[in-house]
Parts: structure tokens; sequence; C-alpha cells
């Protein structure tokens, strides 16, 4: 049986490829799949991408598309996002529906006082704090894209009051919205939690730090859900010491899996959880490799292209 379209994995991950491979190989068996270092990864003209290495191109000449197999592009790299090769992520209705739970969790554990409560017991203390209703609490969303604009509606249909920030002007009902440098200190002085779901660039590197911090409420909170470079961890660390933060929930970090002498484990007010905030089914990742290999093939637009100039 001759193939219709040529994919190579190209990853760091050698399991992750050898699990991906064998999902593909029963799922669309008309595809001819590889990995990087078998000589048929030359003839290859769609790579899966996760952490490719930067000679992709030289190794692999018949490319048409990079396909990440993620939502976010900043492990592609410099060198390949200005390549000039179209390059596609995922966008998966399921993972917005997760990360809209993971933040809900985040939320009410801080709106409930469940960070005070669970303080509490570990000193054996019986405290009821005073119920604060959802509206009360006002969320913002950094990042008002495919996962932020879901997350923002959702928290509105929660009872929140939300407000989102992003790099251009956004609409969504019942959403205040601020776009830009210009409006984010007044967006950030109006955030009892944010919630940070920017894709990692050059301009939103170290992002969440003292600077920002120090615009926000007292006693605000922080959820991050980006990428671990989007915190800077000592501004983090400095500002629960001195109680200008209430608390802290983070879900990525620039090394995985956090190392054991971080000292983010034991700070007083930190939650960190393994980058599980929400990831995407097999189904789409591979669904929507195979449907962008077959468009870039027949010359159809593509779905969820990234813009390679500002990098998501
Ligand atoms: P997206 O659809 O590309 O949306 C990105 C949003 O960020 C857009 O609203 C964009 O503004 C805004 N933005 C970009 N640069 C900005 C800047 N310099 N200043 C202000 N706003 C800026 O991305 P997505 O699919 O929602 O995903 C976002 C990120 O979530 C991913 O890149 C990934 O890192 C992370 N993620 C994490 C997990 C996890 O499990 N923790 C899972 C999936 C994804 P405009 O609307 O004006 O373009």
């Amino acid at each position: 049986m001759s193939a219709d379209l040529k994919i190579v994995f190209a990853t760091n991950d050698n399991a992750l490829a050898d699990r991906l491979i064998s999902r593909m190989e029963s799922w669309y068996p008309h595809v001819s799949v590889c990995k990087l270092d078998d000589p048929a990864a030359a003839e290859a003209e769609v790579a899966a991408c996760w952490y490719p290495p930067e000679d992709l191109l030289q190794r692999c000449p018949n490319l048409k598309l990079l396909q990440a197999i993620s939502a976010g592009v900043d492990h592609i790299g410099d060198a390949l996002l200005a390549s000039g090769v179209p390059i596609c992520r995922v966008v998966d209705e399921g993972q917005k529906h997760g990360m809209l739970e993971y933040v809900l969790w985040g939320m009410l554990h801080y709106q409930r006082d469940f960070d005070l409560a669970l303080a509490n017991q570990a000193n054996k203390v019986w405290k009821l704090h005073p119920q604060r209703r959802p509206g009360r609490m006002r969320v913002g969303v950094m990042g008002l894209g495919q996962l932020g604009g879901y997350i923002a509606e959702g928290l509105v249909s929660f009872g929140y009051s939300v407000s989102g920030w992003s790099r251009t002007d956004r609409h969504f009902d019942q959403v205040s919205c601020y776009a830009g440098e210009a409006e984010m200190t007044e967006f950030l002085a109006n955030c009892d939690a944010i919630i940070n779901l920017l894709p990692l660039t050059p301009a939103t590197d170290g992002i969440l730090n003292a600077s920002l911090f120090e615009r926000l409420p007292q006693g605000a909170v922080v959820m991050n859900c980006g990428r671990g470079e989007h915190l800077n961890e000592a501004d983090l660390i400095a500002a629960l010491a001195s109680g200008h933060l209430r608390g802290a929930i983070l879900d990525v970090f620039p090394k995985e899996p956090l190392a054991q002498d971080n000292p983010l484990w034991t700070t007083p007010g930190v939650v960190i959880t393994p980058h599980m905030a929400s990831s995407a089914s097999g189904k789409a990742i591979l669904g929507q490799l195979v449907d962008n290999g077959r468009h870039v093939l027949e010359g159809l637009p593509l779905m969820n292209l990234v813009d390679s100039e500002q990098g998501y």
C-alpha cells in the first residue's frame, strides 16, 4: 500500500514518539510515519514537532509543514520559527474545557478560602471565614486566545467578575477587556487573581515579575498555566514572603520535573501541580496532524496556523 502522506516525528522524547507512532499506524494506515533517525525521514513532507532539533530542515529537506503537537509553539525554537516553513499548532475543545476545570479549582481554592482552611488544619485550628460570593472576586485572565478566551467566558458563567488582557483589542460578553502595555496597569489594579494563559514569546518572557506583582492589589493570587519562563521565581517568593501576594498556583516550570532543591516546593502559599492543567487528546493531536498534512499537499488552507513573526 503506498503512503499518501509522509510524516516524521521530530521530538527529543523518544517514548512520546513511539506512543504516537503506534497510534498513527493503527488509526491512519495510509500514512507513512517514522522517527528522525530513520532514513525515510529525508523524504518526510510533514514534521510532527515537540522540541525538534534546530537542524531539522537540513535533515528533512522535503518538509512542507511543521505541526506542533501542542497548543504552544515556544519549543519549536527561533530558527525554525523564522524558516518560512508554515507552522501549525493544536487547538482542542476538550483541552479548553480541561483548562477551565483546572482554573475553576484554583479560583474556588481562594474564593472559598480552602487555602486558609488547609493551613489552619495543619495547626488544628477551627476558624470559619465569611463566605465570599464569586461576583466579589475579580479575576483577570492574561491572554484571551483559544484557551484564555474560553476560560474568561467560563468564569463569567460561574459568576466571577472577569477581566482580560491581550496584545490587541478583544471583546467578550461581560468581560472587561484591556490591551497592550498601555492598559496593563489598569488591568492589574483590578485583579484579586490573575491567571496566566499567555504564549511564551520574547515579549512575554519573565512577565510575571516584581513590577507586575506590585501593581496587583494587596492579597492577590497568581495562577501560572502558561509556561515556566513567564515567572520570575525569586520575585514571586519575595512577594509572598512580604505578604503582598496571598498565594500562587504553579503548573509549569522552565525545567520539568521541578528540581528537588527548588525552593518553590516549600514556599508557604505555593501550590505546585505537575504540568497537568490540561492536555489535548491523541485524537485531536493526530487528527489535526493528518488533516493539515493533507491540506498542505493539496494547497488547501491550514488550520491553527501560527504567526511566526509574533511567535504564537
Ligand atoms: P493563543 O490562542 O495563541 O492566544 C494567545 C493570547 O495571548 C492572545 O489573546 C494574544 O493576544 C495574547 N498575547 C500574546 N502575546 C501577548 C503580549 N505580548 N501581550 C499581551 N497579550 C499577548 O494561545 P492559547 O491556545 O490560548 O494558549 C496559550 C498558552 O497556554 C500556550 O502558548 C501554552 O504555553 C499554554 N498552555 C498550557 C497548558 C498547560 O497544561 N499548562 C496547556 C495548553 C497550553 P491577541 O489576542 O491580541 O493576539
